[in-house]
């Protein structure tokens, strides 16, 4: 596999951007060799600068749920354009927008449009403590909720003590306000409200976390999590911001039948433009300016390009309804079982977490159902996997602790495609005598 020009501009892109990624999971670190730059994508394919083409599964870490290139987002992007690119005014697209949204998303009454899934949970965080006039904020260890301060925090010898910062700059003051427990663990969100009454403004998690590879919630986790926080009148956010229209039209609230008080979204929501959004109950959304006095906004929040692909996005989603998260979640579970048959049959410390398009492999023979266990994966084993893959032309997340996604693109040839090279990998990796060298 020719890849030179993409070491070329990785090489040129190391004097000018740190590490040479504007991202740093881009940067190949825990995969080992050279990222590779894309120079353009359509349906299921990435195609790198070099001229190779990889079946993909990350779909832009998320947002492309119909595959790359979709004429319908396109055109409505080049559409849009022709009106100029910004007004820094309201425009009718993004009252089509919140609209479908409110009708789309169960919980949502009123939403506010961002630029970025991380500019939607500070704004959350910060509308709860405004809306609760508390300040303390549970978050669970392994969930991601972008980069803000508040949520760089992690478990430090162990939950339920004082979050300590996990990125050089985040201040104590700031660690000190979030608390931290595991995932699907109840007895510790309950021992953290009695150790800190009357404080907590909100607890936040992904109800179906995506980034420490993909782990379900145990069944009653977000029905528990719900009684506790309307006990304790805290504002209970479900970041969606991955799960948010992946697993639903509605999301993991529509999938788990659980109403959050505020949920975030992003990804899938801008159709692979930057947008984000936060939405809840019309009481707690009313607290932000310019109704009330927690305060939020942006330059170029609700700009009418990237309304136009959102829009076009959610009109999609709309028209394929009936079918879409019954096709999606079909043709994953035909893959993931048919992994998971040749694991069985070689018997491989693996696991594999699936629901819906969301799906990942774990190199432990434990059950991942939080941080602690997605992190008894063997990585190296990982590393190997993941470049025996790119060599056969899939493209994986270049990380252990992410999700997978199955985009509409994914036929039933490039599911087998994509069956039959993790079973040359998986043997190889594991070295089994009956597989042949890739
Ligand atoms: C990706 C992600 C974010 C951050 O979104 P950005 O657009 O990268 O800022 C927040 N929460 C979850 C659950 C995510 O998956």
């Amino acid at each position: 596999m020719k890849t030179e020009s993409s070491k070329a501009l990785f090489d040129a892109a190391q004097h000018v951007i740190p590490g040479g990624v504007n991202s740093p999971v881009r940067a190949f670190k825990s995969v080992g060799g050279q990222p590779l730059f894309i120079k353009k994508a359509d349906g299921a394919y990435l195609t790198d600068q070099d001229g190779n083409d990889y079946i993909e599964l990350i779909n832009s870490w998320g947002p492309m749920l119909f595959g790359h290139n979709h004429p319908h987002i396109c055109c409505a992007v080049s559409n849009a354009i022709e009106n100029s690119l910004s007004f820094g005014a309201p425009n009718a697209a993004e009252v089509k927008m919140a609209e479908k949204i409110v009708e789309f998303v169960p919980s949502i009454e009123k939403v506010r449009m961002v630029n970025s899934g991380t500019e939607a949970t500070m704004s959350a965080i910060r509308l709860a403590r405004g809306f609760t006039k508390k300040e303390k904020i549970i978050k669970l260890t392994g969930c991601y909720h972008g980069h803000g301060d508040s949520f760089l925090i992690a478990a430090g010898s162990g939950a339920l003590t004082t979050g300590v910062p996990d990125s050089a700059g985040v201040t104590w003051g700031a660690a000190k306000d979030t608390l931290l427990a595991d995932f699907n663990n109840i007895d510790q969100v309950e021992a953290l409200t009695r150790q800190h009454p009357g404080e907590i403004a909100a607890l936040i998690l992904e109800p179906v976390a995506g980034n420490m590879g993909c782990v379900l919630p145990n069944p009653g986790y977000l029905e528990a999590l719900r009684q506790i926080c309307d006990r304790e009148q805290i504002v209970l956010i479900f970041d969606e911001v991955m799960t948010g229209f992946r697993l639903a039209k509605g999301g993991a609230q529509e999938l788990f039948g659980v109403m959050p008080d505020l949920t975030t979204l992003g990804k899938i929501i801008g159709g692979g433009m930057p947008v984000g959004a936060f939405g809840g109950k019309s009481e707690i959304m009313d607290c932000i300016s310019p109704v009330g006095d927690v305060y939020q906004a942006g330059t170029l929040s609700g700009n009418p390009v990237a309304m136009a692909a959102g829009l076009a996005m959610l009109e999609l989603i709309e028209q394929n309804s009936s079918s879409l998260y019954q096709d999606l979640e079909r043709i994953t579970t035909h893959i993931v079982n048919s992994i998971q048959s040749f694991i069985d049959q070689h018997q491989l410390p693996c696991t594999l977490n699936q629901v819906g398009s969301m799906y990942s492999l774990f190199f432990t023979s434990q059950k991942v159902v939080d941080f602690e266990s997605a992190k008894s994966t063997d990585l190296e084993k990982f590393k190997q996997y993941f470049q025996l893959m790119l060599n056969l032309g899939i493209y994986l997340a270049p990380s252990q602790f992410e999700s997978l996604f199955i985009s509409t693109a994914i036929t039933d040839q490039l599911a087998d495609k994509i069956i039959s090279s993790n079973e040359k990998a998986l043997g190889l990796v594991f070295e089994l005598e009956t597989s042949q060298p890739a």
